[in-house]
């Protein structure tokens, strides 16, 4: 039977880590089982969703490749038939309507705190005959649906990820409201666990894989399968994504958007790679780097995780940087030239451009690294207290001044790679300074310290931006 999973974002917020982490298991097993991926949009809580989130949900899933096989559905268009599935379990005596208001709940709770008790609702409207119900409609009080959840009961599943789960119905917080308060014999808007119950049924889904923060919802959402008489799914049970002090991610970490990281300069795959391994790690290779199809091949639910997979940004730094080593420099150049462009710095020719990137692509690290590293290619970096001390050094200055009044002389309009090497030896030569000295000396005159991107391609770059002697003759001005 074809395999059917599906991601169930409610759009209340921008596209988050653990709802992408979540989105990548789903579809790694549907790819793996030749099954079908699918989006529901759980847009029933009308004062939270927005529609631009739900637009940034899907342009983060298609920007991670994570396209999904069917058109989305919109919880939204089906309250009728969720209202429809609630009458039927009112008819069937597994749900009634409750007319406990604010305040009695309130009471309760209060009760319940001072004896130390959790919350848990009373059920006091469980038995109402038809006239104490049409008695409390006349007195014009609202009410919820609440579906019956045997204290007595046990309800059992072999998750996937877990393997048995056992849950109480004395756990569970007492009848379950399957509505908003509505007047008369009307139905409210129906709730989270009824809406997913009859629309995983109507959308075939074979299994449902959601953060472990779901599981009490699944011991619930199970008893109305039965009561309804759906076929159950396969349940997984997704361990939490952690910080480093091992507590959930949350908006307190800073970065738990897609958006976020997309801007601080990570790529799709390589995001999607690292997310694969929170919670998963491939039994059958050793190889990190690896693509959504590949890691679909080798991927199982039975191998995810129980404990919490910590956010390991180390890690993520090294699979992002591995891609940016194994993107093609143009695609790479660019991206990069956006960066500059939006800067306004001016590059001589796409040529340079492409060579930049190419000098400075194994380097970096996220896409951003480029703007630090491009920098003194585009403007004169401050000389260093490190690149002070060695202009200190008589040696260095002389090399500088030789190089300078050798350019000046041969009036040398492009340099190139091999040009710039025969320099160094030929000064290092005639004057007996060591090769090292004059390197250094040329490397702060470049770039005001001694670290830095290969010394002579950036000559080359920097000759061709005509700004090599310029940078030269301001170390032989300075004191
Ligand atoms: N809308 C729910 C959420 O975003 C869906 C949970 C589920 O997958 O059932 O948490």
């Amino acid at each position: 039977m074809e395999k059917r999973l599906r991601l169930a974002p409610s759009p209340t917020g921008l596209f988050h880590i653990g709802t992408a982490r979540t989105a990548l298991f789903n579809w790694l097993y549907a790819k793996k089982t030749n099954g079908k991926f699918l989006i529901r949009i759980e847009d029933t809580d009308f004062l939270r969703s927005k529609s631009e989130y739900t637009k940034n949900i899907l342009d983060g899933l298609k920007w991670l490749g994570l396209e999904w096989d069917e058109e989305p559905v919109q919880q939204s268009n089906r309250i009728s038939i969720h209202k429809d599935y609630i009458k039927k379990l009112l008819e069937s005596g597994a749900a009634y309507r409750c007319f406990t208001s604010e305040e009695e709940i309130i009471e309760l709770r209060e009760e319940q705190k001072k004896k130390g008790l959790p919350p848990k609702h009373d059920n006091r409207h469980r038995n109402l005959s038809e006239r104490e119900i049409e008695e409390f409609i006349s007195q014009g009080r609202n009410s919820v649906i609440r579906f019956k959840i045997d204290d007595k009961i046990e309800i059992t599943w072999a998750d996937q990820i877990r393997g048995e789960i056992k849950w109480q119905g004395k756990d569970l917080g007492g009848d379950l409201v399957l509505s908003r308060r509505s007047s008369g014999y009307e139905i409210g808007d129906p709730l989270y666990n009824l809406a997913v119950v009859v629309d995983d049924n109507s959308m075939n889904i074979t299994h449902v894989v959601r953060g472990e923060d779901h599981i009490s919802n699944t011991a619930k959402q199970i008893l109305i399968y039965k009561a309804l008489e759906f076929k159950l799914p396969i349940f997984s049970h997704t361990p939490l994504i952690l910080n480093n002090e091992g507590k959930k991610l949350s908006k307190r970490d800073c970065v738990t958007s897609i958006d976020d990281f997309r801007e601080m300069g990570y790529l799709p795959e390589a995001l999607a790679n690292y997310m694969s391994f929170l919670g998963w790690s491939p039994k059958t290779s050793e190889n990190e780097i690896l693509s959504l199809n590949e890691i679909s091949k080798i991927f199982d639910l039975s191998d995810i995780n129980k404990a919490g997979a910590k956010f390991n940004w180390e890690k993520l730094n090294w699979i992002n940087a591995q891609y940016i080593k194994k993107m093609e420099s143009s695609k790479l150049s660019e991206i990069i030239k956006k960066y500059w462009d939006n800067l306004g710095w001016k590059s001589p020719s796409s040529d340079w451009d492409l060579k930049l990137t190419t000098l400075l692509k194994d380097s970096m690290i996220i896409l951003k690294d480029a703007i630090d590293q491009s920098k003194p290619f585009f403007s004169l970096p401050q000389i260093q207290e490190e690149g002070q001390e060695l202009l200190k050094n008589k040696e260095s200055k002389e090399s500088l001044k030789h190089i300078l009044s050798y350019l000046r002389q041969e009036n040398i309009d492009k340099l190139d790679q091999y040009k710039a090497k025969e320099i160094i030896n030929n000064i290092s030569k005639s004057h007996s300074i060591k090769k090292g000295i004059v390197m250094k000396s040329l490397r702060v005159a470049f770039f005001g310290c001694l670290s830095g991107p290969d010394l002579i391609q950036s000559w080359e770059l920097l000759s061709e931006n005509k700004s090599d002697l310029l940078r030269i003759e301001r170390c032989l001005i300075s004191p």
